[in-house]
């Protein structure tokens, strides 16, 4: 596979970082089909043309609207963890700038991804067409509620953090299924964990590490409820 050059620094530090934290994340390195679409996926076409000079090292960037392009060595093991393969069907929420749905849509038969900024939905969905990202389909709405038309998923990814997992997201997942998901406070202590629902629906939960994503927002926490503000 084509390996872009700007790739190869990227690459070789994500493998740093995966060694360095292998105690936590209980691997010493990445499956090579991920590594082979971090390194197919060109992320200055993710980045804001201000931030390209930036757009293979491994940290986060901003895009707007108060979000991040996740660093690359997270987006390289949450696609890891997920453990999703040719003819699975992936939900992602927080598509941001589709940079990750485009890392899952190498690996996998089909993407969706729902994210909740109107502007970023718009700007990631017309970037994947452009790219040739045919089986990402990005939709602008709450990932609380998952993507009920299109359930049951072989994996779920959310790339913002909740204070709890959200249920739908649960009931989504099909037997056999992992979702990877953040969970903690905005801004706060939060930790990158594994919920894998066995085919007779028992949950098992796994912490990896420490993380600092940008809050899962949406849910109860926004827009008037019944009975306020009267
Ligand atoms: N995966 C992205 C990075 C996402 S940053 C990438 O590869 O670029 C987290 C994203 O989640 C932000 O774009 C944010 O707007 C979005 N988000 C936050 N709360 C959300 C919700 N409830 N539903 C859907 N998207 C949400």
């Amino acid at each position: 596979m084509a390996m872009l050059p700007d790739s190869v620094q990227m690459l070789r530090d994500i493998e740093a970082e995966v060694r360095y934290t292998r105690f936590l994340i209980g691997r010493d390195a990445l499956s090579p089909q991920v590594m082979a679409a971090m390194a197919a996926v060109p992320r200055h076409h993710f980045v804001p043309q201000d931030e390209r000079d930036y757009a293979y090292v491994n940290g986060p960037l901003p895009i707007g609207w108060g979000q991040t392009i996740s660093q690359p060595y997270i987006v390289a093991l949450m696609t890891d963890l997920l453990g999703c393969g040719p003819g699975d069907r992936v939900l992602e929420i927080g598509t941001g700038s589709g940079y990750q749905a485009a890392v899952l849509s190498r690996l996998v038969d089909r993407v969706f991804s729902l994210e909740i900024v109107p502007q970023l939905a718009a700007a990631a969905a017309e970037r994947l067409v452009r790219l040739g990202y045919a089986n990402v389909t990005v939709r602008q709405g709450d990932g609380h509620a998952g993507w009920p038309e299109e359930a049951p998923f072989d994996g779920i990814l959310v790339t913002a953090a909740a204070p709890a997992i959200p249920p739908a997201l649960v009931a989504q997942l099909r037997g056999g299924a992992r979702l990877v998901i953040p969970v903690g406070q905005p801004y706060g202590h939060q930790e990158l964990v594994t919920l894998d629902k066995a085919d007779d629906g028992t949950l098992s939960l796994t912490k990896v590490l420490d993380v600092a994503f940008v809050p899962l927002t949406g849910g109860l926490s926004s827009g008037r409820r019944d009975g306020e503000g009267r």
